[in-house]
């Protein structure tokens, strides 16, 4: 589908075979019909009317587990496995079907329920079920999760309607099309996306145009009804917040909110008083960055889950390094990482050994191991006490 490709970042049209010698450089073989941005040719619309759309807008015969579930919706120890289990697979459909409804999304933004599920049922397909731990299952966790902190009362009506909108599009599309290696990794193999984005936040200017590209297929405008203004509005604080996603970031991100915090002021009743664009939007970004490395801060047997599926994908580039005879990155190989997964678990809270920051994704890994990084702390020490 050469219209679909044109104006793509990371289209490959034209190309007579990838610099590192491999579809993508570390990016999956694409299945056929798929095109060579990410997108994929989508199936013909299932059809949905308003009469036939499930109560969590997924098809399920554990309805009744799911809603008892879903009880738990704007909790912080919402178990999103069980959700991906009762409703075969689809916990990003689901959970961003029913956060949307719970927050009228819908009737605030005119967004049609069959669009919404048509989008988010799209950008679920476009997560790689076969990557470990950057699947729809975190995305649905990084979404549930900003729904969470957005309720937080300390931002109590802090927010417009449209920056809430903002930052959870922003969570659900924060990793979509992940390729379950890491930046690193990319610009080491000089695959087509290094070469792409220069080598800049490579994985999350690809998950960023992804994202937005899907709202150009068939139904999936979710933002149809929002005027221009806001639509550019909205776009720029969702590039702002996915990038922000980049470990890279990590550092500067958090020296700017820890002089943002110390030097704001709080109204009579304690709520944060965050009267521009430049404020609010930095507490937004910080906001999804904290939701994405919010694994360590979740009830011990869901942190748990997470900790096995983000080896299991370090452990799957190692292999890939290996084989290539290139030097393995740090926490990725698994013929030695039985120490450093004990040290991972136990480390961080017990002052924690030196792991190198910074060269794999997830932060809550790869940053754990700075230990002057106190602002992260707490999570650590609740974890280690129960
Ligand atoms: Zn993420």
């Amino acid at each position: 589908d050469p219209g679909l490709l044109g104006s793509l970042p990371g289209s490959r049209k034209g190309r007579g075979g990838s610099p590192s010698g491999e579809s993508g450089g570390g990016l999956g073989p694409r299945t056929p019909g798929e095109s060579q941005c990410g997108v994929k040719k989508l199936m013909p619309s299932s059809g949905l009317t308003n009469s036939s759309i499930p109560r969590f807008g997924v098809k399920t015969d554990q309805e009744e587990l799911l809603s008892k579930e879903l009880e738990n919706l704007n909790k912080w120890g919402l178990n999103i496995f069980h959700v991906s289990e009762y409703s075969s697979s689809r916990s990003l459909s689901c959970i961003m079907y029913t956060i949307f409804q719970e927050r009228e999304l819908l009737k605030t933004f005119k967004i049609p329920v069959e669009t919404l599920l048509t989008y988010v049922l799209t950008l679920e397909e476009h997560y790689h079920a076969d990557v470990a731990y950057h699947n729809s299952l975190h995305a649905a966790d990084v979404i549930q999760s900003t729904h969470v902190l957005l309720a937080t009362p300390a931002l109590d009506a802090v927010f417009t309607d449209l920056e809430i909108l903002a930052a959870l599009f922003a969570a659900a599309i924060h990793d979509v099309d992940h390729p379950g290696v890491s930046n690193q990794f990319l610009i080491n193999t000089n695959s087509e996306l290094a070469l792409m984005y220069n080598d800049e936040s490579v994985l999350e200017n690809h998950h960023l145009a992804v994202g937005f590209k899907l709202l150009q297929e068939e139904n999936c405008d979710i933002f149809q009804s929002l005027g221009k203004r806001q639509r550019q509005m909205l776009r720029k604080m969702v590039i702002d917040m996915v990038l922000a996603t980049d470990m890279s970031k990590h550092m500067s991100l958090l020296a700017d909110l820890k002089t943002m915090v110390e030097t704001k002021k709080v109204t009579s009743s304690g709520v944060l008083l965050l009267d521009n664009y430049t404020d609010r939007i930095q507490v937004l970004r910080n906001m999804v960055h904290c939701a994405d490395l919010s694994n360590p801060t979740k009830p011990l047997e869901l942190y748990r889950q997470w900790t096995d599926r983000i080896m299991e994908e370090f452990f799957r580039q190692g292999d890939k390094e290996r084989e290539r005879g290139m030097e393995i990155s740090p926490m990725c190989d698994k013929h030695t990482a039985s120490v450093e997964k004990s040290q991972v678990r136990a480390g961080p809270r017990a002052g924690g050994p030196v792991l190198p920051g910074g060269a794999c994704s997830p932060g809550w890994l790869a940053g754990a191991g700075q230990g002057s990084d106190r602002t992260c702390s707490s999570p650590w020490r609740s974890v280690g006490r129960s």
